[in-house]
């Protein structure tokens, strides 16, 4: 049995990264847990930050054997403290309970949406200023870098549950693909995953690579719409938003490391890349790609327009309450008449009809058949 860690916190001091979410850079950082609280302090510096416990987040909930934890602090958003040990996660999850799975769910949905909204407050605001040092170091990064923490992420991100694959279905979205590919000038193809996941949701991912949930499929009423929607996605891919984000919330030095042969440790930001949401203007740019690419892949437009009108329906029926605070992009709404701004070209259809029901059976079939869904653990629709 291990021993009761609120009797021995004191004594043990543990390194982390610490990083203030404005600039791209993370500090080493000395944490212990005191009495008052987390304590953080930097080699050199007089004084230690104190974070109390009760006022302590993390990106996503602190399961119950994880590595590590990125945790945030309620007065002090956007800065976070990034920590890969077993004994503080486990301390942590005993001092500061509010951060462990079982306290997240339903009725303790706000705190969690507090530590999300930090996190995404901290790329907002780097974007919003225009002062994107994180965007010019992920621009820095190689591109084996970028597939190795994409792996890594993407692990996470869909761990427990299933990929899916029927060969037909695969077959006809890897054509759809290529020819988006071929469109970008990129050397890399994108590679992108559907996964059997009930929330709607499309997430690029490090190293040119997209997830498309189910759901997502099932709420496309065309084989264009579901282009526009990967086509918007790869726009976040080529222009490095997935990884400026991870870099600005972990700091560079942490993603050297992990590039550098560190374990799981990125399975807990992963999983916040699924929370935050893009600000308007990172949004503006992965439309204005997309659009772009739409276009040389001669694919019609009125899918992504159509799309986002329908987003919009959801989103109103949903009603926004709490989940107003991750509102940082343009309402759906705008963005469709932005697209719809733009003259048409000569198109030809994204997929025959053929490939079309093959796609809508790639989990199976009548897998595609579910209400739409508002879960809260979701997070943002971040189209
Ligand atoms: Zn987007």
């Amino acid at each position: 049995m291990h021993s009761d860690p609120s009797t021995t916190y004191h004594s043990i001091t543990y390194s982390g990264r610490y990083s203030d979410g404005k600039t791209a850079q993370s500090s080493p950082a000395e944490v212990r847990l005191t009495e008052r609280g987390l304590e953080i302090g930097f080699p050199g510096a007089p004084q230690a930050l104190i974070w109390p416990y009760g006022a302590l987040g993390t990106a996503t909930p602190v399961a119950k054997n994880a590595t590590d934890a990125l945790v945030t602090y309620e007065f002090m958003p956007g800065a976070s403290l990034f920590v890969s040990d077993v004994k503080f996660v486990e301390a942590l999850r005993v001092m500061s309970p509010q951060v462990t799975s079982r306290a997240y769910g339903w009725r303790s949905a706000r705190p969690w949406v507090m530590a999300a909204a930090a996190v995404a407050l901290a790329v907002g605001a780097g974007w919003a200023a225009n002062l994107s040092p994180a965007r010019w170091v992920a621009g820095m990064l190689p591109d084996s870098a970028r597939a190795s923490v994409g792996d890594k992420v993407l692990t996470s991100m869909v761990e427990g549950r299933k990929e899916c694959t029927e060969p037909a279905g695969r077959a006809a979205l890897d054509r759809l693909v290529g020819r988006l590919s071929d469109a970008s000038g990129t050397k890399t193809r994108f590679r992108v995953r559907v996964v059997d996941w009930g929330l709607l949701n499309a997430f690029a991912v490090p190293g040119e690579q997209i997830v498309l949930t189910r759901q997502i499929i099932a709420q496309a009423k065309s084989p264009e719409e579901v282009a526009g929607v990967l086509a918007h996605e790869m726009g976040h891919g080529l222009e490095l938003h997935p990884e400026t984000a991870i870099v600005r919330i972990i700091g560079l030095t942490a993603v050297l490391e992990l590039m550098t042969g560190g374990g799981g440790t990125l399975a807990n930001v992963g999983l916040g890349l699924t929370q935050l949401s893009y600000t308007r203007a990172a949004e503006r740019e992965a439309d204005a790609r997309g659009l772009a690419l739409l276009e040389k892949a001669r694919i019609s437009s009125s899918g992504l327009i159509d799309f986002f009108k329908r987003i919009s329906e959801i989103e109103r029926k949903s009603g926004k309450g709490e989940w107003g605070l991750f509102r940082t992009h343009p309402e759906s709404e705008e963005r469709a008449k932005a697209a719809a701004a733009r003259p048409a070209w000569k198109s030809e259809p994204a997929m025959s009809p053929q490939e079309w029901e093959a796609l809508r059976a790639i989990c199976g079939v009548g897998k595609l058949d579910l209400p739409t869904p508002v879960d809260p653990k979701a997070g943002e629709k971040k189209i």
